[in-house]
C-alpha cells in the first residue's frame, strides 16, 4: 500500500485535529505501514447533500447535510445523525471515525460512521423538522440499509426522528424495514433499554473507575456537562449508585448544589417546560467554566466536543474524567489530564453503551424477534465492562494512558481485519 498525500492538518477544525492525532498515536504504537496509515486516516465514503425544506410559512430554506462512512472492515457501517448549527463535513468525518474505533473497542461488528445536518432542530416546527429530516433521509437512501449502514439518534435527535428515518426508507423499499435505523421507538421494533443505554455504559464505566481508584460511590462526588440524553440519564444514575451529583449545566447555564441535586426533581423542571436547568429552584446559578472546575471524584463532560482544552484542563480538579460526549477532550487538553494525573475514561470505552444496545436492537430487527430488559441489560454491562477491563490491562502492560489503551486495541482490531480481507483489486 502506498500513503496517499494529506492536507495540512493544522488548517482542520479539532475534532478532526483530535481524531487524527490520536490515530496517528495508535498507529505508531502499533507500528502499522503507510498505506494502513493513510487507509485509517480517510474515510471510506463521504455524502454533501443539500436539503431544501419549505418553512410552514412558504419560504424555501437549503441546508447542509452529510453521511460519512469511514470504515466498513468489519461490518455495516454504525453511527449517529447530529442536528446542530455547527455540523460541517470535517467533524462529522472525525466522528464517523471514532464510531469505527467503539465498535471495535467493545466487538460489535459495525464498522464506523455518521452523519448530521447544520441546522438548529429548535428553530424548526415539528413538521418542518419532519420534512427536513424526510428530505435528507432521501438524499443519503443510496448510503443506508440493514447491512449497509444504520443511523441512530445523536445530538438534536431522538426516537421520533429515528421513526421518520426508518418510514421514509420504507416506503421507498415497499416494505417495512425496522433495522435500517435504531434508537427507534418500542412501537416500530426499537429495544428496551436503548435510550438510556448511552447513560447507562458511562454510568458502569465511571463505577468500574471509581472501584479501581479504591473509592466508594456513596462518598464520592459528580459534576455533568450536559443534561439531554446522555447527561441528565448519566446523572441520574450515578446518584442511583449513591454518587452526590452536586452540578449539572445545559445550552443555557448550570445548576449547583453542595449538598447535591435531587436530579429528579431537575430533569422534571424541565419537563415541566423550563428551557434550562438554570431557573431550578434548589440549585444556585453556575458558569459552564465553574463547573468544569469543580472540586469533585467525578467530572462527565456530556455536552459537546472540545471543552477540555489545553486551558480548562489546567482548572479540572476532578480526579477522574468520564467522556460522556464525543470528543470532549483536545490533545492539547489531554496532554495536560495525563501530566497532573487525572484518569480520563475516554469517549470510545466511556459512551459506547448506546452502540452496543443498538447493536442488539439490529440483531433482534434482524431476527424479527424481541429480548426481555435483564438479558439487555445483562449484555451491555458485560460488552462495557469487558472493554473496560481489556483497556487497563493493555495500559498497564504499556504503560500508557486509557485513552491510548483503549485505541490501540481498536485500531488493532480494524488493521487487522483490513489486512486478513485483503486489497481490492
Ligand atoms: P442532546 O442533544 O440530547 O443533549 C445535549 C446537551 O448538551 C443539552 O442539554 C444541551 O443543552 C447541552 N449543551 C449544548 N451545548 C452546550 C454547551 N455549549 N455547554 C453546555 N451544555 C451544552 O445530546 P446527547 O444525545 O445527550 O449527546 C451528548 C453528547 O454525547 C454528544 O457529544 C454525543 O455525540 C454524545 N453521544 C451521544 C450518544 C447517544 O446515544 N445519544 C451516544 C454516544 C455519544
Amino acid at each position: 500500500m502506498t500513503a496517499v498525500q494529506d492536507a495540512p492538518v493544522s488548517r482542520e477544525p479539532t475534532a478532526l485535529i483530535s481524531a487524527r492525532t490520536q490515530l496517528d498515536d495508535a498507529a505508531e504504537l502499533l507500528r502499522l505501514d503507510d498505506g494502513l496509515r493513510a487507509t485509517l486516516a480517510h474515510p471510506r465514503r463521504a455524502l454533501a447533500v443539500s436539503v431544501p425544506l419549505r418553512r410552514d410559512d412558504g419560504r424555501v430554506e437549503v441546508y447542509r447535510g452529510f453521511r460519512v462512512q469511514h470504515n466498513l472492515a468489519r461490518g455495516p457501517a454504525k453511527g449517529g445523525l447530529r442536528f446542530h448549527p455547527s455540523v460541517n463535513l470535517a467533524e462529522i468525518t472525525a466522528l464517523s471515525m471514532w464510531m469505527t474505533w467503539k465498535c471495535a473497542l467493545i466487538s460489535v461488528p459495525f464498522g464506523g460512521a455518521k452523519g448530521g445536518i447544520a441546522v438548529d432542530p429548535r428553530s424548526l416546527s415539528r413538521h418542518e423538522l419532519e420534512r427536513l429530516t424526510r428530505r435528507y433521509t432521501s438524499e443519503i437512501l443510496p448510503l443506508i440499509g440493514p447491512e449497509q449502514d444504520i443511523p441512530a439518534p445523536d445530538v438534536g435527535t431522538d426516537e421520533q426522528t429515528m421513526a421518520w428515518v426508518m418510514d421514509t426508507y420504507s416506503v421507498n423499499a415497499g416494505y417495512s424495514v425496522p433495522g435500517v435505523v435504531t434508537g427507534k421507538p418500542i412501537s416500530l421494533g426499537g429495544s428496551i433499554g436503548r435510550a438510556g443505554a448511552t447513560a447507562r455504559g458511562v454510568s458502569i464505566a465511571a463505577l468500574a473507575a471509581l472501584r479501581d481508584s479504591g473509592r466508594d460511590p456513596a462518598h464520592c462526588t459528580a459534576a455533568v456537562q450536559g443534561f439531554g440524553n446522555v447527561g441528565a440519564l448519566t446523572a441520574q444514575y450515578l446518584t442511583d449508585a449513591g454518587v452526590k451529583v452536586l452540578a449539572v449545566s445545559d445550552i443555557g447555564g448550570g445548576t449547583h448544589n453542595s449538598a447535591g441535586l435531587d436530579i429528579t426533581t431537575v430533569r422534571r423542571h424541565l419537563t415541566d417546560g423550563a428551557p434550562t436547568v438554570v431557573g431550578y429552584p434548589c440549585g444556585e446559578p453556575i458558569g459552564q467554566t465553574d463547573l468544569l472546575g469543580l472540586d469533585v471524584d467525578l467530572l462527565v463532560p456530556a455536552a459537546l466536543g472540545g471543552v477540555l482544552t489545553t486551558d480548562i484542563a489546567r482548572t479540572v480538579r476532578a480526579a477522574i474524567v468520564v467522556e460522556g460526549a464525543n470528543g470532549p477532550t483536545t490533545p492539547g487538553g489531554d496532554a495536560v489530564l495525563a501530566d497532573r494525573g487525572i484518569l480520563v475514561v475516554p469517549d470510545i470505552l466511556a459512551n459506547a453503551g448506546g452502540v452496543a444496545v443498538s447493536y442488539l436492537e439490529w440483531v433482534q430487527n434482524v431476527q424479527a424477534h424481541s429480548w426481555a430488559e435483564d438479558r439487555i441489560d445483562t449484555r451491555l454491562r458485560d460488552l462495557i465492562e469487558r472493554s473496560y477491563a481489556e483497556a487497563t490491562n493493555t495500559a498497564r502492560d504499556r504503560g500508557i494512558s486509557l485513552r491510548r489503551a483503549a485505541n490501540v486495541i481498536a485500531v488493532g482490531r480494524v488493521a487487522t481485519a483490513i489486512r486478513q480481507r485483503g486489497l481490492y483489486p
